[in-house]
């Protein structure tokens, strides 16, 4: 026999009353708009990764969204944010004084290969480059967000020369500036 559900879509919760289950009711009853139920018997991790959405590059959590756009999570009685919360799963701690940092510029992705920790300048600098040319701040590299890698490369003669996918924003600077460097040698030699 099928026992009858919640009507709210999604909500497995047995029916208690006026096509709902209890909790649902009980936010009808008191007049709220009707929310996903809290599930208290799940963990601060569960309730993480059911918030996510994977797309082909960002894991996006749609778990209690900020104003601008990040997510969080409820720990142990306060709200953390969702991708500081993953990163601590997955990575490890977060050194202290330091910011997580989103190599992909999307607030509520916790994918942790996009996530790296920076100081709060350095997340300034990179949000201020990110706000300015919607790439990473830094002269001839940008982020692949498919292989989660800074990509290096120069304009010369009209031509794209590609450096290869790098780590971190440093070593795709160091790359650039580097053939750069090379570059305008033998521009200054043809002159
Ligand atoms: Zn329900
Ligand atoms: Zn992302």
């Amino acid at each position: 026999m099928n026992k009858r559900t919640c009507s709210y879509p999604g909500c497995e919760r047995p029916h208690y009353g006026l096509g709902l289950c209890k909790p649902h009711h009980r936010q009808q009853w008191r007049g709220q708009e009707l929310r996903p139920v809290i599930d208290r018997s799940l963990s601060p991790e569960q309730r993480l990764w059911n918030s996510v959405e994977k797309t082909q590059s960002c894991w996006l959590s749609n778990s209690k969204l900020t104003h601008d756009g990040y997510a969080r999570v409820w720990v142990n009685g306060v709200n953390v944010y969702a991708h500081r919360f993953a990163y601590e799963l997955l990575v490890g701690p977060i050194p202290e004084g330091l910011q997580i940092d989103h190599r992909c510029f999307v607030h509520n992705c916790v994918r942790p290969a996009h996530l790296r920790p920076a100081t709060d300048k350095q997340n300034q600098e990179h949000l201020s480059g990110a706000l300015r040319n919607s790439a990473t701040g830094v002269r001839g590299v940008h982020w692949d967000k498919k292989n989660c890698r800074y990509v290096a490369q120069v304009r010369h003669n009209r031509k794209t020369i590609y450096l290869g996918r790098y780590d971190s924003i440093e070593e795709a600077d160091s790359a650039a500036r580097a053939k750069r460097a090379e570059l305008f040698t033998h521009d200054d030699a043809d002159y």
